[in-house]
C-alpha cells in the first residue's frame, strides 16, 4: 500500500475491525482469559498480546517508522523494562546529563542492586559521550528535547558513535512525540514514550510505549512479561482514541508554543526563554535538522526577584500543574517540584533558577494565553 500520511496513520492504522456489528470504532476486548487450543500462544494482558494491545502497536510503530511496538502501564514501566531488557550484571550504560527525574531516580536507586554500572555525560557534546564509553557499555540513553531546559542532543552523532561500538541506543522521545521527531531516521534504535503526555494528550491516561525493530521488541517483551507492567485494555482503547487526534493536537501545540516563546522573549519582565524553535536557542540549527516543529514545551525565567509562585497563582486560564502535554495550557516551577530535593546551589549550577517556569502550551487561542499572562504580570 502507498505510504500513508501522518493524520491518516493517527486515525486509521491499528483499528480493531468490528466484524460483528460493523461499528465505527474498535471494540474493546476486556477478557483476561482466552481459549487455549494447545498450539498457539495464549493471549493474556500481561503477555501484552490482547487484540486491543496488538492493534495499538501498529499505530505506534507506524508513527515511529519502526517495525513493532509495545505499550505499558506507565512511562516509567516502559523506561525501566526497556533498560533492564538490555542490561545485566557487569554491564555499563551511558546516560545523558539531563534526564527526566524519574529515569534518573530509577538508575541511581536501582541499578546497584542489579550490579549494573552507569555514567552520566558531563555535557551533551558528543566528545563527552565518547569519553565515558567502556568496553562493557551496552546501552546509550538520550532524551531530546530535555526537561525542563529544552536542551537538544545530536541524535545522528549519538547513533553513529553507538554503531561504531555495537551499542544499542535508546531515546526518551516524549517531549517531541513522533509527530515532531522520528529518531530512527538518525540511527537511534529504541524509542520510548511516556504516553501519559502527548499520546494521551488529555491529562486522563497513564501509559508508556516503546517502538523498535522486531528483534529488539522481542527482547523487551521477554523482560516485560516477567516484570508485569502491562496496561489495562480499557486504557489501551482510550489511548487509541486519543491518538487519532495526536497530530492535530501536537501540531497546534507546537505552533502555539512558538508564538508564545516569541511573545515571552519580547516581554521586558521575562529574562531568558528556552525553546528550540527560537533563533536565540543555543542549538536551534541542530533542532531544525532533526525536528519538524519544535514541540509544545518551553521554559522561561521571570526577571530576578519576581516570585514564580505568585505569578502562577495570578494566572486565571493557565493552571499550575504537575504534569504536561494536555490540550490545556499548564505551568510548573521546577525549583519547587521536580528539582525541589536538589540543594539550591546545585540546582543553579544545572541552570534551574528559582524563577524558572516550565510552560506546557495547549491548543487554546494564543491571544487568550497572552492576555492571561499580561494580566498576571500586572500583579508585579
Ligand atoms: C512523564 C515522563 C516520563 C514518565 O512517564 P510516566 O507516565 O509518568 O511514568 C518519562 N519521561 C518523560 C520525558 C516524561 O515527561
Amino acid at each position: 500500500m502507498k505510504k500513508l500520511g501522518i493524520n491518516t496513520i493517527c486515525t486509521h492504522v491499528g483499528e480493531v475491525k468490528d466484524e460483528q456489528f460493523r461499528g465505527a470504532v474498535s471494540p474493546i476486548y476486556m477478557s483476561t482469559s482466552y481459549a487455549f487450543d494447545g498450539v498457539d500462544v495464549v493471549r493474556y494482558p500481561r503477555y501484552l498480546n490482547t487484540p486491543n494491545q496488538e492493534a495499538l502497536y501498529k499505530k505506534i510503530a507506524a508513527l515511529e517508522k519502526a517495525e513493532d511496538a509495545l505499550i505499558f502501564g506507565s512511562g516509567m514501566a516502559a523506561v525501566s523494562t526497556t533498560l533492564l531488557a538490555f542490561l545485566q550484571q557487569g554491564d555499563h550504560v551511558v546516560l545523558q546529563q539531563t534526564l527526566y527525574g524519574g529515569t534518573y531516580n530509577f538508575v541511581v536507586e536501582e541499578f546497584e542492586k542489579f550490579g549494573i554500572d552507569y555514567s552520566f555525560t558531563e555535557s551533551l557534546a558528543i566528545a563527552d559521550f565518547e569519553k565515558v564509553l567502556q568496553s562493557n557499555t551496552k546501552v546509550l540513553f538520550i532524551e531530546t528535547p530535555s526537561n525542563p531546559l529544552l536542551t537538544i542532543t545530536d541524535m545522528q552523532a549519538v547513533g553513529d558513535l553507538a554503531k561504531k561500538h555495537g551499542i544499542v541506543t535508546m531515546i526518551d522521545n516524549t517531549f517531541a512525540s513522533p509527530i515532531n521527531q522520528t529518531p530512527i531516521d538518525f540511527g537511534i534504535d529504541v524509542m520510548i514514550h511516556s504516553a501519559t503526555k502527548y499520546m494521551g494528550g488529555h491529562s486522563d491516561i497513564l501509559a508508556g510505549a516503546v517502538a523498535a525493530s522486531k528483534e529488539h521488541i522481542h527482547q523487551i517483551w521477554n523482560t516485560a512479561k516477567n516484570l508485569g507492567g502491562s496496561l489495562s485494555d480499557f486504557t489501551v482503547w482510550m489511548l487509541e482514541r486519543s491518538m487519532k487526534t495526536m497530530s492535530l493536537r501536537v501540531t497546534r501545540q507546537s505552533e502555539n508554543a512558538l508564538k508564545m516563546a516569541m511573545y515571552l522573549e519580547s516581554n521586558p519582565l521575562i529574562d531568558t526563554v528556552y525553546y528550540p524553535g527560537l533563533k536565540s536557542h543555543s542549538n536551534h540549527e541542530l533542532a531544525k535538522k532533526q525536528m519538524k516543529l519544535f514541540g509544545g514545551m518551553l521554559s522561561f525565567e521571570l526577571k530576578e526577584g519576581m516570585d514564580a509562585m505568585k505569578f502562577q497563582n495570578s494566572l486565571q486560564l493557565i493552571k499550575p500543574s504537575m504534569s504536561l502535554a494536555g490540550v490545556e495550557s499548564t505551568t510548573l516551577s521546577p525549583a519547587l517540584t521536580s528539582h525541589a530535593l536538589i540543594p539550591a546551589d546545585q540546582r543553579a549550577a544545572q541552570g534551574i533558577k528559582d524563577g524558572l517556569i516550565r510552560f506546557s502550551v495547549g491548543i487554546e487561542e494564543t491571544e487568550d494565553l497572552i492576555a492571561d499572562i499580561e494580566q498576571a504580570l500586572k500583579a508585579f
